[in-house]
């Protein structure tokens, strides 16, 4: 896949870190797979991937969490 960012770089599976913020909380989630642009680093997580992250950290702010950080589980 061809960067959208930087037009010239290719992008390879590899993993990053992805950080979500709702409303002041912000849950970080490390080890995410992604495709990373292996000329200016941008990374696109499939929008599967994204949307279940999102489910997660929503499901932890509700719980009253306000930062954490924890480590991609695939299910
Ligand atoms: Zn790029």
């Amino acid at each position: 896949m061809k960067c959208v960012i930087c037009k010239h770089g290719d992008t390879q599976l590899s993993t990053t870190t992805l950080t979500l913020e709702r409303g002041g909380a912000v849950v970080a989630f490390k080890e995410v797979p992604a495709h990373v642009c292996t000329n200016c680093g941008e990374a696109y997580v499939d929008e599967s991937v994204s949307a279940k992250l999102l489910g997660v950290a929503e499901q932890s702010i509700r719980n009253g969490v306000e930062i954490d950080v924890r480590k991609y589980a695939p299910v």
